[in-house]
């Protein structure tokens, strides 16, 4: 029987599975929304079914339909992408049943390390440093106020289920922190169907630091060094590189060991991240765990040569890491932007639309996964994200003087992008200098909408 893999997602993420689907000689099948028809993933999978609306609660949320589509077309494996359904215990539960093969973790590791607050905990128990904060879910606002005066203020609230940047707020007084206990857990049903809460003490000016790692089913694990996404807005990435200017090769190697000891104790199987803050102290602490591909994870595979997707469909279908961690070394500096279509200056403000014409950068060392084309429309459903410009050179400085002329290189006509925005961050003395933490762009931000008003 042939193998044939459903793609349960949309945009460049789909494309790229795609790519890698048909380099391994495996037949691909897209779902998509009936505002995703003309969508480049759609042209370029062997077949395609539509699964709904517009709205994603009722196209790429929809479990049954995503399972029937898979079905129907007699696919023996699934691959979620990020976002959607990924990290669906629920739904990986369902495909598992069905005895088509999910590419990722299985739907008990999901359960396990899925939820951040019982990630907290399974961290700790393994002596793998968290953050001080809430034993578990914190269940009242009572109980929550006695946890933030123990570990004192400002504390961070987080839904356990949060993801992308969401359900998480600042807090720094009692009185604040009970007008957003509530908040947060309204938000966090809205966005994630629960309301489960946690509390953590607020690190202040902390670097993200997160270790790429693989598993297959005979039990060998490897990590493929960090990325450094400290380049934040909203807790929502923007700019991520590999090395982190931060870390040295002791540093590197703790927090390597760290996360596969995770890994290790839930069996995982598949790519996955640990997430780390690191403070200025250079102490790390756990805060949460992805159980599947990350945006940025081109970065990585620039500097190991590793296809991460390739691999993850490789162990998906039962085969071991083509590669060991002795084989795996960093070469050179690697670089992402996010591309999203928005108004930077207006705060950020999603700019859908037609695309009237688009150019793309290249030559040595330079990277587009996108899905757009000229005469395509972003459709405005759904993530703005228009695509990811990778770097790769020798030295970080190279990587950044070649990441300003793609960017420059970069023509995207007819809707707002943040090129111009990723542009002027490329400038940044501090960043040039890697000297920056989660709280940049926020200060850079400032900066800009000053020199605007000029
Ligand atoms: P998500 O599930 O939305 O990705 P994370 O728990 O990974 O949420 O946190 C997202 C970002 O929020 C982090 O990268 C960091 O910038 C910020 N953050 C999270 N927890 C803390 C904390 N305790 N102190 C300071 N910043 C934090
Ligand atoms: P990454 O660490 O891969 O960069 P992000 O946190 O930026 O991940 O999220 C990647 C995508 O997945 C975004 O579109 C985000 O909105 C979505 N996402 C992440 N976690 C969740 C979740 N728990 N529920 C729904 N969407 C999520
Ligand atoms: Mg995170």
């Amino acid at each position: 029987m042939k193998n044939r893999l459903l793609v349960a997602n949309r945009g460049e993420i789909a494309v790229r599975i795609i790519r890698a689907a048909k380099e391994l000689g495996i037949e691909t099948v897209a779902v998509y929304s009936k505002a995703d028809a003309k969508s480049l993933h759609v042209k370029i999978a062997d077949q395609a079914v539509c699964i709904g609306e517009n709205d994603s609660a009722d196209s790429y949320l929809n479990m049954n339909r995503v399972l029937s589509a898979a079905i129907s077309t007699g696919c023996n494996a699934i691959h979620p992408g990020y976002g959607f359904l990924a990290e669906n215990a629920e739904f990986v539960e369902m495909v598992e049943s069905c005895q088509i093969k999910f590419v990722g973790p299985s739907s008990q590791a999901i359960a396990q390390i899925g939820d951040k607050s019982a990630a907290r905990t399974l961290a700790k128990g393994h002596n793998v440093p968290t953050i001080e904060g809430s034993d578990g879910v914190v269940e009242t606002v009572e109980e929550g106020l006695k946890v933030a005066k123990k570990i004192g203020y400002p504390v961070m609230i987080k839904a356990s289920s949060g993801g992308g940047g969401r359900g998480i707020s600042i807090v720094r007084s009692d009185t604040e922190f009970k007008n957003a206990f509530s908040r947060t857990a309204m938000e966090a049903v809205a966005n994630f169907g629960d309301g489960a809460l946690y509390i953590e003490k607020f690190i202040e000016s902390p670097r993200h630091v997160e270790i790429q790692i693989i598993g297959d089913e005979a039990g060998n694990y490897v990590h493929l060094f960090e990325r450094d996404c400290s380049l934040q807005r909203k807790n929502q990435k923007m700019i991520e590189e590999s090395p982190s200017p931060v870390l040295n090769e002791l540093l590197r190697r703790r927090m390597g060991m760290a996360a596969l000891k995770l890994a290790k104790a839930i069996n995982y199987v598949n790519a996955g991240t640990v997430e780390f803050l690191v403070d200025a102290k250079l102490n790390f602490y756990f805060i949460e765990m992805n159980t599947r591909i990350q945006v940025e994870h081109p970065v990585t595979e620039m500097i190991t040569g590793v296809d991460l997707v390739k691999e993850q469909i490789r162990v998906a279908y039962g085969n071991t890491l083509s590669f060991k961690q002795r084989d795996l070394k960093m070469n050179g500096h690697a670089i992402e932007c996010r591309i999203n279509a928005e108004q930077p200056l207006k705060n950020f403000m999603p700019s859908p639309g037609e695309i009237k014409n688009v150019l793309f950068p290249g030559g040595l060392g330079v990277r587009v996964d996108t899905h757009i084309y000229p005469g395509y429309s972003i459709p405005p459903f759904y993530d703005s994200m228009i695509a990811k410009l990778i770097v790769h050179a020798p030295t970080r400085l190279e990587a950044i003087k070649k990441m300003r002329v793609a960017l420059e290189q970069f023509v995207v006509e007819g809707i707002e992008t943040n090129i111009e925005y990723q542009y002027l961050i490329m400038y940044n003395p501090e960043f040039i200098k890697g000297n920056y933490d989660t709280g940049f762009i926020q200060r850079f931000h400032k900066l800009v909408e000053e020199s605007n008003n000029e």
